[in-house]
């Protein structure tokens, strides 16, 4: 009897440590896309302006094409920026491709998981018309297999505030938003398996994407449970498309409450978020009724294996922003292959005056790209050398300090070596 409330106390300890250690083993989805455009927002009252103009934009071709029973398909090319610090963050072309084919099967309702969706949500569950690419074209129109890769070896996880999306902050710069879908795959802080900059009007088109963290990113290889199946980023573009959450995230309130809504009519009402992967149905305060919440939609936080569906609703949606806002996409040429003639246009170089003076311009498309621009004297030894990570495809080298004589020129690109010989002459 004298032991008894030690018992008890113990008894409460290791089912508190078995608690933390259950928790421990089944991570909950976390993503940061809401938090982080409202943040944005608050720091630039301007874009909540434009996100209200952004969404009567989109509800007004909604209204218009709702009626619309098929569309033809979307491809849209996408450019990957693998950021590792360590080796095996440095995912393998195999495991990016097998997150394309993710995207690919669950945006066309070709996941072998639609069995899994609910009868009562046959009708509304949809192939959204929508595909994607890995680009094949560069934005300077070279070939690419899109997909870029940089070892950061000081940054070992990137926090949400984008630093991964530029050069000079140890990430990757965007590419053109108008013509491609820009994923950045990078080890992100805490427990955030992605984020993504939602389509707006007047938006900042360097943090225009997705961020996915590495270990969530495709279906094979360095992924973890139970986020392994690609869906972290089916969810991520998504939100690039336009999608909100179904629960509107706003602290439980119902819609008929004056609660945020997800601008679609065909997900049922919900009041907050999802996770683990329970078993249907499943009511909640929003949707006390059958048939329940809709908590296998991809843009609930349940597990990968739990998700398997978009509604018709959320396929007029994301049809309806790129129709708007990102209109250019449809006519992108980023999944174009280049032309063999083309191809020697990319890797030209171009030096002028030639012989020079003081000061040599060189022209060529390599220097797009972070470059390395070398020149050599005819003995081979290195005499200049600069480093160029900006967007302009010209750039002027002061040589006043070299003597008179013969020199190459030398790009060494990320994906090509080009030299050419000038002569400078005073
Ligand atoms: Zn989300």
């Amino acid at each position: 009897m004298k032991n008894a409330p030690f018992k008890h106390l113990s008894v409460l300890f290791f089912a508190s440590i078995l608690a933390s250690t259950l928790s421990a083993q089944q991570p909950v989805r976390r993503c940061a896309t809401v938090e982080y455009n409202k943040l944005k927002e608050q720091q630039n009252p301007a874009l909540a302006e434009a996100r209200q103009h952004t969404n009567q934009l989109i509800k007004q071709y909604m209204a218009e094409h709702a009626s619309e029973n098929t569309r033809s398909v979307i491809t849209i090319p996408v450019v990957i920026h693998v950021l590792y610090n360590i080796n095996l963050q440095n995912i393998s072309d195999a495991q990016i491709l097998s997150q394309i084919d993710v995207l690919n099967r669950d945006y066309a309702r070709l996941n072998s998981d639609t069995t899994l969706t609910p009868a009562a949500f046959h009708s509304v569950a949809a192939n959204t018309g929508i595909q994607f690419c890995l680009a094949t074209r560069n934005p300077n129109g070279g070939p690419t297999n899109g997909i870029e890769r940089r070892q950061n070896t000081s940054v070992s996880t990137w926090s949400n505030n984008d630093e991964m999306k530029w050069y000079v902050t140890g990430g990757l710069d965007a590419w053109d938003r108008n013509k491609y879908l820009n994923i950045w795959v990078c080890t992100l802080a805490g427990t955030y398996l992605g984020y993504t900059q939602m389509p707006s009007v007047n938006s900042d088109s360097s943090l225009d994407g997705c961020v996915v963290t590495t270990r969530a990113f495709g279906d094979t290889q360095y992924v973890t449970t139970p986020f392994h199946l690609g869906r972290t980023t089916t969810h991520e573009v998504g939100h690039w498309l336009g999608l909100y959450h179904p629960w509107g995230d706003d602290g439980g309130t119902c819609p008929w409450n004056g609660g945020n809504d997800d601008f679609i009519s065909d997900t049922p009402p919900q009041a907050s978020e999802t996770s683990g992967c329970p078993a249907f149905p499943v009511y909640d305060a929003c949707s006390p009724n059958y048939p329940g919440i809709m908590f296998m939609n991809y843009m609930d936080y349940t597990d990968d294996a739990c998700m398997n569906m978009f509604t018709q609703g959320q396929a007029l949606r994301m049809n309806a922003t790129l129709a708007t806002l990102r209109q250019t996409i449809l006519t992108s040429d980023g999944c174009t292959p280049v032309g063999i003639n083309e191809v020697n246009h990319e890797t030209e170089i171009s030096v002028y005056p030639n012989p020079a003076n003081n000061e040599l311009y060189v022209t060529s498309y390599m220097l797009y790209e972070k470059s390395a621009v070398e020149i050599c004297d005819v003995f081979g030894q290195r005499v200049f050398q600069l480093q160029t990570s900006n967007l302009k495809p010209q750039t002027a080298i002061n040589i006043s300090s070299l003597a008179e004589g013969t020199y190459f020129l030398k790009i060494t690109s990320p994906r090509s070596v080009r030299a050419t010989r000038f002569t400078i002459a005073r």
